[in-house]
């Protein structure tokens, strides 16, 4: 099993592209193209469907007592939304959160005019415990003048991360504020691939975003951590819109590499229906994931009427 995450506005891929990429993924098979070279042709016009496919052969390969029964054996910090309008609003989400022991508040902003959001920000930095910090992310909404000036106004504040103020190919812009701000810039939509990651380590930025969904599998992205790690930007792990399927799987990389900033994996407590029975649970800000159950896939190992090639899988899974 793999999770596809469409997230129209991050990516393209819709329902109905996804769709069509797991029925030219099946074409692939038919003509015999083995199955993680038609995954890797499928991630490179479909990110998020070839990450579900691979992963799917990584699980397979892992069997399922260690891809998704086996509890991740340490908890690990969580980033939490911080919601709000105007500066109370702010402050009473920030202070229920706190006080539910979250210390990486994040903010999305972009959204109005760089005084009032700074405003926000600030309300939400009153409210942190000391080794408390708020990152904030404009998804690409920013203007250049919008971006400089909140990066001004923030200046001295407890800010982890100004992430994605611009669009993903803005490399330009996105250096040039990283050398006019004091605050570390961090990249999501940006960041595709290795080349990306060095690509950002050279243009002045702090960090990156990475998230399983959008790389080609898990061994791919605890490639990627160690690349950043290198490279020496920060890491920022993890996907909010993923159900208890992703978030299992990035909780066992973000364990596997010892990741101690807040990570983002928390698209399984939004949820109102899980499509899978799981012991994942936010205690004290932390994520606590003893694992994922699946009564249909628990009634045997899956069959298949195929054989992977595994020789083609780049490192095999130490965990
Ligand atoms: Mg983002």
């Amino acid at each position: 099993m793999g999770e596809i995450t469409p997230l129209p506005g991050y990516g393209h891929e819709t329902d109905a592209l996804i769709v069509q990429a797991l029925g030219s993924f099946a074409e692939q098979l038919e003509s015999g193209i083995p199955y993680l070279q038609a995954a890797l042709n499928t991630h490179a016009s479909a990110p998020m469907t070839g990450s579900g496919l691979i992963c799917a052969v990584e699980t397979w390969e892992e069997g399922l007592e260690t891809a998704f029964h086996a509890p991740v054996p340490s908890s690990l910090p969580l980033a939490a939304f911080c919601p709000g309008n105007t500066p109370e609003e702010i402050a009473a989400s920030a202070t229920d959160l706190v006080g539910q022991g979250y210390k990486d508040l994040k903010l999305k902003v972009g959204r109005m005019d760089a005084a009032k959001e700074a405003e926000l920000v600030q309300a939400a930095c009153a409210a942190l415990p000391p080794e408390g910090s708020v990152r904030i992310d404009a998804n690409q909404r920013s203007s250049f003048d919008h971006a400089l000036a909140l990066c001004s106004l923030l200046e001295g504040y407890p800010v982890a991360h100004f992430e994605q103020p611009f669009g993903p190919h803005d490399w330009e812009d996105h250096s040039k504020l990283a050398e006019r701000s004091t605050l570390p810039i961090l990249l999501d939509e940006s960041i595709e691939n290795l080349s990306d990651i060095k690509r950002a380590a050279n243009s002045g930025i702090s960090a990156v975003k990475l998230k399983l969904c959008k790389h080609p599998g898990m061994n791919a992205t605890e490639a990627m951590i160690s690349l950043t790690r290198e490279c020496d930007l920060g890491v920022i792990f993890g996907n909010g819109v993923q159900s208890a399927l992703g978030n299992h799987l990035e909780a066992r990389i973000a364990n596997a590499c010892a990741l101690n900033t807040g990570i983002e994996s928390n698209g399984f407590a939004k949820m109102a229906h899980s499509p899978m029975e799981h012991r994942l649970r936010i205690a004290q800000g932390r994520l606590v994931d003893n694992g994922l159950t699946s009564p249909s896939l628990d009634k045997g190992e899956p069959t298949l009427e195929y054989t992977f090639p595994i020789e083609l899988l780049s490192t095999k899974r130490n965990a």
